[in-house]
């Protein structure tokens, strides 16, 4: 299997370029040349199966060339070593749990699965990879405990001064050894640019082997779609198709979700629950692709307003619209009623949703009210729940704060420690300056 660019159909790489790169030189997305299939028995008899032969079944043909069949599987087992639970909210609406991984959010799954290709790596090209990524809150966590003291990598980290949650920086900080979290006296925006230019800037990468390690990345994006088979093991008994509800900001996740469909997996539909930053929901309903300043909200990591996955999305629709627009709408939704519906299912159901997970569920509560039809009608309908709600706890009604802060979660708060941090400002003159001394 060869990767080549959403850019030029013509530039081929290998997975581990595609890998160590992170994105081709022309710009574009790495997207594989063929899209394999699942085979229909395997589907069928999916419940025999159990995670890990799962995940081998969807990820061998995309990487089965470049890694060994039992490095594969310490991989994945290294990668789904925590639950995927699917629990009722009510008639046929699930919740996903993936905050049941060492960060409390689903971007564990992508991130370990990379380090352990990247580690794998390592050991051919015998020279150390630094993973370079600015982050708004969960991929800094997810990646620095990924990648703790796997050999030949390390981490440095960009994240905004007072940007990023109490808990979130704790995950950040906390590790030390070969993971280097900076504090930039600036916003989001400010990292972002510098880790840009830092991949474009000769001096820096001749001294470093760089590679990123966000949703663009393959080995971060292909590994998303196994939780959307385990899912499907959980409820094939009900022989029904399933709606999915992502809440989406890069559109990494649901992009994991509509690739496992063309593979082969019954998925009936997908909905993208976005925030008020509603480029896709706009683009969908007719409008001119046109991102808008981003505007913060309670679900802050989604605040992004150009999507980087989007164009592998319309790119498995060979970029028709009419197509994709049979499998995929998408909704945006208000802090108000992210927050009121919050507060609704705790009552109703005693579920504590995240302002994420939320934002899914009101996905599918939208698309039943236009759809006019009755739950019990429905085919099963799944929100994923992309974080635990104590990652956001200030961002939550004040009544529930002490339930989640009494969860056992909070006890893994209170063991975290800072531990390392190097604080910097925005220039990005002084952070090429850091980059290049330690390399002295
Ligand atoms: C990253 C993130 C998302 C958005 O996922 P994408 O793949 O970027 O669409 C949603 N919820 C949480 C909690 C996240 O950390």
């Amino acid at each position: 299997m060869l990767y080549y660019s959403l850019n030029n159909f013509k530039n081929y790489v290998s997975f581990k370029t595609a890998v160590l790169t992170g994105l081709a030189i022309d710009g574009g997305l790495y997207f594989p040349e063929k899209i394999p299939k699942i085979k229909r028995t395997f589907i069928q008899n999916i419940k025999k199966y159990d995670n890990y032969s799962i995940a081998m079944e969807v990820i061998k043909p995309y990487i089965g060339e470049y890694i060994s069949e039992e490095y594969i599987d310490k991989i994945i087992h290294n990668t789904l070593n925590f639950s995927f639970p699917l629990k009722k909210i009510y008639e046929n609406i699930y919740v996903l749990e993936l905050f049941h991984g060492p960060t409390l959010a689903f971007k564990d799954v992508g991130a370990k699965f990379m380090a352990g290709c990247l580690s794998y790596f390592y050991k051919t090209i015998g020279e150390l990879i630094t993973v370079l990524v600015a982050t708004s809150g969960d991929t800094g966590g997810a990646v620095a405990k990924g990648f703790h003291n796997v050999s030949g990598i390390e981490v440095i980290i960009l994240y905004p001064h007072k940007g990023v949650s109490d808990l979130q920086e704790k995950q950040i900080t906390s590790l030390g050894d070969n993971i280097f979290p900076l504090e930039i006296k600036g916003n989001f925006d400010n990292c972002q640019y510098m880790v840009k230019k830092a991949f474009l800037d000769k001096e820096i990468k001749n001294k470093y082997l760089l590679t990123s390690a966000n949703s663009i990345n393959i080995a971060r994006w292909l590994p998303q779609m196994f939780y959307y088979f385990i899912a499907y093991k959980k409820i094939i008994e009900k022989n029904q198709k399933i709606i999915f509800s992502v809440p989406s900001g890069n559109f990494g996740n649901i992009c994991a979700g509509m690739l496992a469909e063309k593979m082969g997996l019954p998925i009936k539909y997908f909905i993208a629950s976005t925030n008020i930053n509603d480029t896709i929901p706009r683009f969908l309903k007719g409008e001119k692709y046109h991102p808008l300043p981003v505007k913060k909200t309670i679900s802050n990591a989604m605040d992004i307003s150009n999507p980087s996955n989007f164009s592998r999305i319309l790119h498995l629709y060979k970029n028709n619209i009419f197509k994709l627009k049979k499998k995929l709408c998408s909704y945006k939704f208000t802090d108000e009623e992210t927050f009121n519906i919050i507060k609704k299912v705790w009552s109703n159901y005693k579920y504590i949703l995240d302002p994420h997970g939320a934002i899914g569920y009101l996905g599918i509560k939208k698309y039943l009210k236009l759809q006019k039809v009755k739950t019990h009608f429905l085919e099963t309908a799944i929100f994923l729940e992309t974080a635990h709600p104590i990652k956001f706890l200030d961002k939550m009604p004040f009544f529930l704060r002490k339930k989640i802060f009494l969860s056992k979660e909070e006890k893994f708060r209170k063991k975290l420690k800072i531990k390392k941090k190097i604080s910097l400002s925005n220039n990005y003159n002084f952070f090429k300056d850091w980059l290049i001394k330690r390399r002295r």
